[in-house]
C-alpha cells in the first residue's frame, strides 16, 4: 500500500480531503486492485472542528465511516450527490449514522432528471431494494438549479455547483473553505468531448470561480478503453480542465473495473509525463490543503 510521505493526523484550519473509494461502476475487492482500492466513489471534506461534507456514497463511503463518526464531530453531515448511478450509492444503505437518531444528514443536490434528491434516495432505500427506510429525522434539500450563482453555507464550507453532461444529469460540486481559502471541484461521471459550450463554460467556472481551484479531482478514463458516447472523460481531458484553469493539484479518480493495479501504475506513470503533479487517486488518500501551496497527501 502507499507507506512513503505519509501524513496522518487531521489538521486544525485546513480542509482536509480524504478519498474513501476511488473506483466507478463497480467495487473490484480483489487483489489485483488492492494497491489503488477497490471501492466505488465518496469523498470526505473535513475542516478538522467538526464540519463534515461527503460527495456520492459508493461502497467508499464504509471506509471513510471511523473519520466520519469520529466522537469530536458535529452529528450534522452534508451529503451531496453528482447523480444517482449505483456505483455512487451503493454504500449509503448500510451507513450506519443514517439510523443513529443522534445524527442528522441533510442530503442535498439540484433536481436531476426530474427527481429530487428525496425522490431518488427514497426510491432506493426501500423495499424489494432494502429492509429499511432513510429515518424521517433527516432533511432533504433541493438545491437552486442555478449553476454556479448559487450558493449554500454549511459550517465553515461554501457550495457551489454545476450540471454536466452525463446520462440523467449529474452535477460537478465546489467547496470553498473559508478559513483558509482553500477549495476543491469534485467533477466525475461527465463527458467532456460531448459537452456543449455552456457546459464547458460552467465547469470551467466553477474551478475559476470566486478563485483559482487548489484541488481539482476529476475522473480520467484511460483514451485506449475510452467509448465515445459512455458518458466519461479521459485524464489527458481531466489535465487540459486542469491547466486551462490553472487548477493547483489535479487528482484522477473514478478507474474502472478493469483497471488492475498494474494498469494504473502505467497510467499513473503515463500522466506524470503529462503533468508530473498530478496524481491517481487511491482509496484512503488524504489531501490537507492550508492554501498558500500547503499540499500533503497520504
Ligand atoms: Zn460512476
Ligand atoms: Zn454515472
Amino acid at each position: 500500500m502507499h507507506e512513503s510521505a505519509d501524513i496522518t493526523t487531521t489538521v486544525k484550519d485546513a480542509m482536509q480531503i480524504v478519498l474513501g473509494g476511488v473506483r466507478g461502476s463497480a467495487c473490484m475487492p480483489h487483489t489485483a486492485f488492492q494497491h489503488y482500492g477497490g471501492a466505488t466513489t465518496s469523498v470526505l471534506a473535513d475542516d478538522g472542528r467538526g464540519t463534515r461534507v461527503v460527495f456520492d456514497a459508493g461502497s467508499g463511503l464504509q471506509t471513510l465511516a471511523p473519520q466520519i463518526s469520529d466522537t469530536n464531530a458535529e452529528h450534522t453531515l452534508l451529503m451531496l450527490f453528482t447523480h444517482y448511478h449505483l456505483d455512487h450509492l451503493i454504500g449509503l444503505p448500510s451507513f450506519a449514522p443514517l439510523y443513529n437518531p443522534a445524527w442528522h444528514v441533510i442530503f442535498a443536490a439540484p433536481i436531476r432528471a426530474g427527481n429530487t434528491p428525496e425522490n431518488a434516495l427514497r426510491q432506493l432505500i426501500t423495499a424489494p431494494y432494502w429492509p429499511s427506510q432513510i429515518p424521517q429525522h433527516h432533511r432533504f434539500i433541493t438545491l437552486p438549479d442555478h449553476c454556479g450563482s448559487s450558493t449554500y453555507e454549511h459550517g465553515s464550507f461554501t457550495l457551489r455547483w454545476c450540471a454536466v453532461h452525463h446520462h440523467s444529469g449529474c452535477h460537478a460540486y465546489r467547496l470553498d473553505h473559508r478559513a483558509t481559502g482553500a477549495s476543491m471541484v469534485f467533477a466525475t461521471d461527465f463527458e467532456w468531448s460531448a459537452s456543449n459550450a455552456s457546459e464547458r463554460d460552467g465547469l470551467l467556472r466553477l474551478c475559476r470561480e470566486p478563485g483559482t481551484v487548489d484541488v481539482l479531482i476529476a475522473e480520467g478514463n484511460d483514451p485506449s478503453t475510452h467509448r465515445a458516447g459512455h458518458g466519461h472523460s479521459t485524464w489527458p481531458e481531466a489535465v487540459e480542465i486542469a491547466e486551462a484553469v490553472g487548477a493547483h493539484q489535479l487528482i484522477i479518480t473514478h478507474h474502472g473495473p478493469a483497471d488492475t493495479d498494474n494498469i494504473l501504475t502505467q497510467r499513473e506513470q503515463n500522466l506524470k509525463k503529462r503533468l508530473p503533479s498530478a496524481k491517481l487517486g487511491y482509496q484512503g488518500m488524504r489531501i490537507d490543503w492550508r492554501h498558500q501551496n500547503e499540499l500533503q497527501t497520504k
